[in-house]
């Protein structure tokens, strides 16, 4: 409890008086000043952080089976689906391997490799969301970070570090939480190297960057400044081990259909690649990717060898987006409904406004990103007005209403 200091009170860690330090908290034979507490807090923080042991032991029960994590991500992915199945087995086997690591410590007679995934699909196909949901399921910590900022510090490679600095502050500085967590790395298909000439002079293509980004990859021990930017002598560096954390990348790899195509189309072995040729769906390439496409696109095979998961998101259709707006489990009609709803309004929006909202994210061109600002869009004015609706009224949104707003 503070107790007011009087002008003789000293802080009894840096010996200022109170009329400088300002307010001291009281301890039993003592006081202490803001900035030491401050201070002190940090020690703690960083000292608890460094004397973190692994020593987490994973029950069978802790796993999520992969039909349960797709279950899961169904409450909040639409479609997806072989997306979804892929990451919920990369996902069960990462957990596994965690499992096995634990209990076998160093004597593996099997080592069972880490399943870093590649998402490949156009821009707002949910590759962020379906990552951020995994990592909601498994209550691990999480961060996103984008590849294409990292290119713009440049290669040195510290700025690469700090992808897990951002892991480890949402860790809350918990070092051995942060090494069990997932990293999602966003357009990641914007560093890859422009051709397949190496320049010697300058890195201008990412290379530097797809070469830092591999030691994180590959498991090593990375020391981080925790407050993040460049090192600086006098800074305490905080070791994380990257072996155990989850990389998804994801990326958009446009015009990678065209190597895909110029594969698909081309391979004759035999017999059963006929077959398969004649089957070819054209309209979705990208469901055919291979690694080797990815190289050809510009990722380093270093790189893409430490992605050994690879999958691919469809383009969202005028049907997905529909669903979008209405059924996951957070979905905006659901948020406004409950916006509606604290003002005792209930919130009724027909299918026919819902097409014409579809219709302007598909005109847009903006996919299930843009479906929020259209939403927006259209119920600012009404929600300004809302707390003057009659108390539990019902509000209609007609189609009207909302074509008068595109309109605007
Ligand atoms: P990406 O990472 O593929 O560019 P995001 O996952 O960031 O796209 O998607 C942007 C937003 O669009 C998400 O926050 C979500 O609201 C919505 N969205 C995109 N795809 C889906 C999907 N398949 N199901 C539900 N919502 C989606």
């Amino acid at each position: 409890m503070p107790k007011k200091p009087t002008h003789e009170e000293h802080c009894s860690f840096c010996g200022r008086p109170a009329s400088q330090a300002g307010m001291l908290l009281a301890g039993l034979n003592g006081f202490i000043c803001h900035d030491c507490n401050d201070q002190a807090v940090k020690i703690f923080r960083e000292q608890t952080a460094v004397n973190q042991k692994e020593n987490f032991k994973i029950q069978d029960s802790d796993i999520p089976r992969p039909q349960e994590i797709k279950t899961f991500l169904d409450q909040y992915v639409i479609g997806q689906d072989d997306a979804k199945r892929v990451l919920s087995v990369a996902v069960y086997n990462h957990y596994k391997r965690l499992k096995y690591n634990a209990e076998h410590g160093d004597k593996n007679d099997v080592e069972i490799e880490k399943s870093n995934i590649i998402l490949v699909g156009e821009t707002g196909t949910g590759k962020t969301l379906l990552a951020r949901t995994i990592a909601r399921l498994l209550k691990v910590p999480f961060c996103i970070a984008d590849a294409t900022t990292l290119t713009e510090a440049g290669y040195v490679g510290d700025d690469v570090e700090n992808v897990l600095v951002r892991l480890l502050q949402a860790a809350d500085y918990d070092v051995a939480a942060a090494q069990r967590g997932i990293v999602f790395i966003d357009e990641i298909d914007k560093i890859a190297r422009k051709s397949e000439n190496t320049s010697i002079t300058r890195d201008v293509s990412g290379e530097g960057v797809q070469q830092a980004l591999l030691k994180l990859l590959e498991g090593a021990q990375v020391s981080v400044p925790p407050e993040g930017g460049r090192k600086h002598p006098e800074q305490k560096l905080i070791t994380i081990d990257t072996r155990n954390i989850l990389f998804i990348c994801g990326g958009a790899f446009d015009g990678v259909e065209r190597s895909i195509a110029a594969r698909v189309g081309t391979s004759q072995i035999g017999f059963k690649d006929d077959d398969t040729r004649r089957q070819i769906d054209r309209k979705n390439l990208l469901q055919y990717i291979q690694p080797m496409d990815l190289k050809k696109f510009g990722l380093i095979p270093e790189l893409v060898g430490r992605f050994p998961v690879l999958t691919y998101l469809q383009p969202l259709d005028r049907d997905a987006l529909r669903r979008i707006l209405t059924e996951p489990r957070n979905a905006l009609v659901k948020q406004y409904q409950e916006l509606f709803r604290m003002d005792s309004v209930e919130l009724q929006i027909p299918t026919e406004t819902l097409d014409l909202v579809v219709d302007r994210a598909v005109e847009y061109k903006l996919g299930a990103r843009g479906l929020r600002s259209i939403m927006e869009g259209i119920m600012t004015d009404i929600m300004f007005d809302l707390p003057q609706q009659p108390k539990g009224s019902t509000f209609t949104l007609t189609p009207d209403m909302a074509e008068k707003k595109f309109r605007l």
